[in-house]
């Protein structure tokens, strides 16, 4: 259940959107106008579908320490449940998510230091 970025082509309201199936895709709805007419984005996130790719192997019970030291990981369960719940937690999360990723030490410090 991939969520996709999309942009009205009538008030360039950016908005995201779980698609359960492909063809849910036509008739999709910009959240701002209401027009029909929309484009997708490229993901800003290129490892989308290998990001997927884990969820889908992830396991509960059994993580070895490589899932940890894998900065990647990071937040995946909790991305992972709120699709499954059908929640959209919105490209702040992703933004967020994407700094821990990037640079988990520098994340940490300036968390610490709000
Ligand atoms: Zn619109």
């Amino acid at each position: 259940m991939p969520i996709y970025e999309y942009q009205c082509r009538s008030c360039s309201e950016i908005f995201t959107k779980l698609i359960m199936k492909p063809q849910e895709e036509n008739g999709i709805e910009c959240v701002a106008c209401g027009s029909k007419r929309q484009k997708r984005l490229i993901s800003r996130f290129s490892y989308q579908k290998s990001e997927a790719d884990r969820m889908a192997g992830l396991s509960n019970d059994r993580r070895d320490d490589s899932y940890y030291r894998d900065t990647r990981n990071l937040g995946l369960t909790a991305k992972k449940r709120a699709q499954e719940l059908g929640v959209d937690l919105g490209p702040r999360f992703e933004e967020t998510l994407e700094k821990a990723r990037t640079d988990p030490v520098k994340f940490l410090d300036e968390s610490s230091k709000k």
